[in-house]
C-alpha cells in the first residue's frame, strides 16, 4: 500500500507532496460524505479516531521518497479525513523531520472542536479546512455528515483553531451548483472565522457534480471582497517533473504531472 504519492501541482501549495495517513485501497473514511467528492461515496462514515498506519511506515517510505522527487511541500490527504488518523501530530513531526520541509494538513475540519484534533493540527505549518455551507440544511444536503457531526460546532472549532494556531489556516469553499446562491452567508461566516485566505473552489477533478464556470466563481469571489480570496480558475499551476506512487494517484484521480491543481 503506497503512503507517499506525488508530488502533484497543486494551485495552492506548488509541488505537493502527498501522505495518506487512512490509505484505503478501495473506497474512503471520512466523517462527511460530501456530493463532490473525487472518491465517491464514503465507505465508511465515522467519527472515531484510530491509527490506520504506523508512524514508522511514514517515515520509512518518506526517506525513500525523498531520496527520488523535489517538492516544495508535504501535504496529509488521501482516501479520507486526515485527522481521522490518531497519529496525526506524531506523523507531521515525523514528516517534517524526514523531509525538513514545511507540512501541510487539508480537512473537512469538522473534528476541529476536538482539543486533540487541534493540537495535532498544530503540529503542522498550513492548514485548509473546509466551508461549504451556510446552515445546518444545505450543510446535510451537500457534505452528508456522519449524525454526530453538525455545521454550529465545526465553525466553532475553526475559530478556536484559528485563535491558538501559529502557521497559515487557509478556508476553502467547494462552491457547486447547489450552493452558489449562498455565497453571501458562506462569506460572512468566514469572515467570522477570520482564515489568513480564503480559496475559492470548484471540482476541476472528476467529480459526480459540475463545476461552475470561471464566471460563476468570479461573480462568487466578489462576496468574498475585502478578504484575502483566491479563485483556482486564477491559480498557477507548479511543475512536476518526477512522481512516485502511481496507483495513489490514479485512485485519487490525479495527474501524473502538471494540469489539474489540487
Ligand atoms: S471531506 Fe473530503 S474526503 Fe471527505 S467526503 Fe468530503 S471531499 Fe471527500
Amino acid at each position: 500500500m503506497e503512503i507517499v504519492y506525488g508530488p502533484v501541482s497543486s494551485w495552492r501549495l506548488g509541488r505537493s507532496l502527498g501522505v495518506d495517513l487512512i490509505c484505503q485501497e478501495k473506497g474512503k473514511v471520512c466523517s462527511l460524505d460530501c456530493i463532490y467528492c473525487s472518491l465517491g461515496k464514503t465507505t465508511e462514515l465515522t467519527t472515531k479516531r484510530r491509527i490506520f498506519v504506523p508512524t514508522e511506515r511514514v517515515a520509512l517510505e518518506l526517506r525513500e521518497v525523498m531520496k527520488e522527487v523535489e517538492a516544495d511541500v508535504v501535504t496529509f490527504s488521501g482516501t479520507g479525513e486526515p485527522t481521522l488518523a490518531l497519529n496525526l501530530g506524531e506523523a507531521i513531526k515525523v514528516a517534517k523531520e524526514v523531509s525538513g520541509l514545511p507540512i501541510a494538513v487539508l480537512t473537512n475540519s469538522s473534528l476541529m472542536n476536538w482539543e486533540d484534533v487541534r493540537r495535532d493540527l498544530a503540529q503542522a505549518d498550513i492548514v485548509i479546512g473546509e466551508l461549504d455551507a451556510p446552515n445546518e440544511e444545505i450543510f446535510k444536503r451537500i457534505n452528508r455528515p456522519h449524525k454526530g457531526i453538525h455545521l454550529a460546532y465545526t465553525i466553532e472549532g475553526m475559530k478556536k483553531f484559528r485563535e491558538e494556531f501559529k502557521g497559515k489556516f487557509s478556508l476553502e469553499a467547494m462552491f457547486v451548483p447547489e450552493n452558489k446562491d449562498f455565497s453571501k452567508e458562506i462569506a460572512a461566516i468566514a469572515r467570522t472565522i477570520k482564515p489568513d485566505e480564503v480559496q475559492i473552489n470548484t471540482p476541476l477533478r472528476q467529480s459526480p457534480v459540475r463545476p461552475l464556470t470561471p464566471e460563476e466563481l468570479g461573480e462568487i469571489e466578489k462576496d468574498f471582497k475585502g478578504m484575502n480570496a483566491c479563485s483556482v480558475y486564477e491559480a498557477k499551476k507548479a511543475e512536476v517533473k518526477k512522481v512516485v506512487g502511481l496507483k495513489k494517484l490514479k485512485q485519487l484521480k490525479r495527474p501524473k504531472a502538471r494540469k489539474v491543481g489540487s
